[in-house]
């Protein structure tokens, strides 16, 4: 029957959808690996272990892309949990990208995490919700910094955490030039090869560029409302953890 028909294709391409949603979840993990040596792995340890999730608690990943850091706050939550008892933890992964947040779903999840389509200068959340608000490798793409930041302090509890983890400024000359010539020369390379795509990978490195150091950047979290702001280099600087404080 036709009916039996139109069953077919549906399901045909449900499976041709998805198929472009794998390879965009795995490129963007192999390009990862591929530009960082596998160190933004490292990185991401360092900067979940920084928000400490906690039973019980809501926390917020801006720009969650395919879920990385939500995956390990949610086990860490669940970790604690499991030690010391308590309410199971809320991880909301929030991207403006649809096809990054089904990369992601198609990657796996864990029981804690809710995906959500949005943008970071307009959260699709109430005021003082979450306990906890991450933006990994994502304020660096956002047009206007300053409302990411201010929206970030809206949906916060007062005394909520705030981190960011983002490429920086390495503050020694040595460290500089020799990750200048690793970003200016082998990341377009790599990303021609790998991704066939020279030019996203030239503008990824130029916006790396021009990202405000770790000072100047500091400076704009606390004009956002935040206090006690920390900053902690990783990799000599090449990337660096902002964490402060909703007061
Ligand atoms: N956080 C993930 C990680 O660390 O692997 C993904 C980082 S990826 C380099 C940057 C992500 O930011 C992309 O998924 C992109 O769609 C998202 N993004 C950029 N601007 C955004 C905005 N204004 N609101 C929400 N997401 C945004």
């Amino acid at each position: 029957s036709s009916f039996g028909f139109r069953d077919v294709d549906a399901r045909e391409k449900v499976r041709m959808v998805r198929g472009v949603f794998d390879s965009v979840a795995s490129n963007y993990d192999l390009m990862n690996d591929l530009m960082s040596g596998g160190v933004h792995r490292l990185w991401k340890d360092a900067a979940a272990a920084k928000l400490n999730p906690r039973p019980g608690e809501t926390i917020l990943d801006v720009a969650g892309g395919t879920g990385d850091m939500a995956r390990r706050y949610s086990r860490m939550a669940r970790r604690a949990q499991e030690r010391r008892g308590g309410e199971d933890a809320s991880v909301i992964v929030l991207d403006y990208n649809a096809e990054m947040i089904l990369a992601g779903v198609q990657k796996g999840g864990e029981p804690e995490m809710i995906w959500t389509v949005g943008d970071a200068m307009a959260l699709p959340i109430p005021d003082a919700l979450v306990d906890a608000y991450s933006i990994s490798f994502g304020i660096r793409n956002v047009a206007d910094i300053a409302v990411a930041l201010k929206e970030a302090r809206r949906v916060l509890k007062p005394g909520g955490r705030f981190l960011c983890l983002e490429f920086s400024r390495p503050p020694a000359e040595a460290v500089r030039k020799a990750y200048d010539a690793w970003s200016f020369h082998a990341i377009p390379r790599i990303g021609e090869w790998v991704a066939k795509d020279r030019d996203s990978y030239q503008y990824l490195v130029e916006s790396i560029r021009r990202f405000p150091d770790q000072a100047t950047f500091k400076g704009m979290i606390e004009e956002a409302g935040f206090s006690r702001v920390a900053v902690t280099n990783l990799s000599g600087g090449v990337a660096a953890i902002h964490f402060g404080w909703a007061v």
